[in-house]
């Protein structure tokens, strides 16, 4: 097992990777940007290097920065946590070239799966159904209106490089394909570096569902269960929870053995996400598979009892995974809410600023995973998200009380945020019966804003009463 291991990240998911390794006794390094010099994962760190200013492309995307600090304080392996480097397969690369090892799979497979065409081309080689399309890299607007009129509109073009919801474009017709595609080819060039776009059948109104991934070196492949991350917004998602209710539990192996036979298409080693799209009719495409460990990893945490980062370190060292596929048990609900620095009622401007005061809601199988502190400035540098709820519960029924008894409980002084919202959406209809799909925060966003707004709640169904006296132990695992 590694001894020490540098944390190439900051904020929650650098705290939260700094947790499992000082319960595994594996000492951290963390860097940081100017920005950063009073930020949690630097006040709790043993040891930490400053390695530039706030601008990522200075500090946490400085690869040459980040492995001098790595090889000079004698650490044996690079946790990449999810965003910046986590999917970058030049800095995989460097890592192992100056004898580090990467937490995560080698620079080829990050290669092949993040060039989103090409993921398309192996999963249909692997016999893993994805939306009708474009077969690798759009050339022309031409050829994609060829394409798209077999798919059938509405379509989607997608940036190959795409990620974090950006570098999509929904297209309805021939005359908007022509409008659009060079616009989305010099934002996808502008955003990513590379402007590549490719073509997919838009699925109207899906279900996002995606798949916890473990493979360790030795071949093993397991899936850790689904996750519903359908409530979103821009595509991004916004609240998660598992298992999915729409889901039998024969889709759900089938959907399963998918993401496993998309993970066996590459040489693959770690933790991944393999998602999808399902439709109406509960067919199920694949969209893509991140690379890394995922915002929402907690929910499959409460449920399954793995420490997924600790699985991540372990497979890294050589070793063999914990359980069989067989031996996976699902126990009760959970839920994440994700808590934003951002004015909903302001087109959801980031709201920065110094967090005066707070309280985080505590008791029975609650989790928060989060970086700020009484006093701390969320720096308008990086990405709004300051902390996350996360509820376990006997049942969903039961997942959903806690979790709106946890947003009561919160108390954030000092910047907006959207608790309000997340709030007011655990008493919408279709959350409620678990049947919304990836339109619908949106499509009811300026009801739950106006809720929010007089402090009244939409008039909501019935949870499940059968549920409420269920009981399934253990609770807690
Ligand atoms: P998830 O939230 O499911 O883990 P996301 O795709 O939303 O996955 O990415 C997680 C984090 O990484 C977010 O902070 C997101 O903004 C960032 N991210 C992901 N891909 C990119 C990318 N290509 N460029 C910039 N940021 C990205
Ligand atoms: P990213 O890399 O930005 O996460 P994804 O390909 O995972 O991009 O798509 C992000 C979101 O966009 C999905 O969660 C889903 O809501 C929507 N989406 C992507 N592809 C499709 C599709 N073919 N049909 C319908 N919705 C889609
Ligand atoms: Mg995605």
């Amino acid at each position: 097992m590694f001894r020490k291991i540098l944390i190439a990240n900051r904020g929650e998911i650098a705290v939260r990777i700094m947790r499992s390794c000082r319960e595994m006794g594996i000492d951290t390094v963390m860097v940081y940007s100017t920005a950063d010099s009073n930020a949690l994962h630097v006040q709790l760190a043993s040891e930490a290097y400053c390695i530039g200013g706030p601008l990522p492309k200075d500090s946490y995307l400085n690869m040459q920065a980040i492995l001098t600090v790595a090889l000079e304080t004698g650490c044996e392996a690079i946790h990449p946590g999810y965003g910046l480097l986590s999917e970058n397969a030049d800095f995989a690369n460097m890592v192992e070239e100056v004898g580090l090892k990467f937490i995560g799979p080698c620079g080829a497979t990050i290669d092949a799966l993040g060039d989103k065409a090409n993921a398309r081309r192996l999963m249909i080689e692997a016999d893993v159904p994805v939306p009708p399309g474009s077969d690798g890299i759009l050339p022309n607007a031409e050829v994609a209106i060829e394409l798209a009129e077999k798919a059938g509109y509405p379509v989607l073009i997608k940036a190959a490089a795409g990620g974090g919801g950006r570098g999509m474009r929904r297209i309805d017709n021939a005359e908007q394909m022509i409008a659009m595609f060079n616009e989305a080819t010099l934002e996808a060039q502008n955003a990513f570096g590379d402007g590549s776009l490719y073509l997919e059948k838009l699925i109207e109104n899906p279900k996002h569902i995606e798949f916890q991934i473990l493979a360790d070196q030795q071949g093993n492949v397991i899936h850790l269960g689904d996750r519903d991350c359908s409530w979103q917004r821009r595509r991004q998602k916004v609240i998660e929870e598992t298992p999915c209710t729409r889901l039998s539990d024969q889709l759900r192996n089938e959907m399963g053995e998918a993401a496993i036979r998309a993970i066996k298409a590459v040489e693959y080693e770690g933790a991944g996400t393999v998602e999808f799209v399902l439709d109406k009719n509960n067919k199920f495409y694949f969209i893509e598979v991140n690379t890394r460990i995922q915002v929402e990893h907690p929910i499959t945490e409460m449920v399954t009892g793995i420490d997924i980062v600790r699985e991540q370190i372990r497979i890294a060292s050589g070793a063999s995974l914990p359980i069989t596929q067989s031996e996976m048990q699902i126990r009760g609900h959970a839920i994440e809410c994700r808590i934003n620095a951002e004015k909903p009622s302001d087109n959801f401007r980031p709201s920065p600023g110094k967090i005066k005061n707070y309280i985080m809601p505590g008791g029975r199988s609650v989790r928060i995973d989060s970086a700020i502190y009484p006093g701390y400035e969320i720096s308008p540098y990086y990405d709004s998200m300051i902390a996350k709820i996360i509820v376990h519960g006997n049942n969903r029924s039961h997942a959903i009380r806690r979790m709106r008894r946890c947003l009561e409980e919160l108390i954030i002084d000092g910047v907006d945020t959207n608790a309000g919202l997340l709030y007011v959406s655990l008493f919408e209809q279709s959350m409620i019966r678990g049947t919304y799909d990836t339109s619908t925060l949106e499509s009811s966003l300026d009801d739950l804003l106006e809720y929010e707004t007089i402090f009244h709640l939409p008039d909501s169904a019935e949870l499940n009463p059968e549920e409420d006296n269920e009981l399934v132990l253990p609770e807690e695992r």
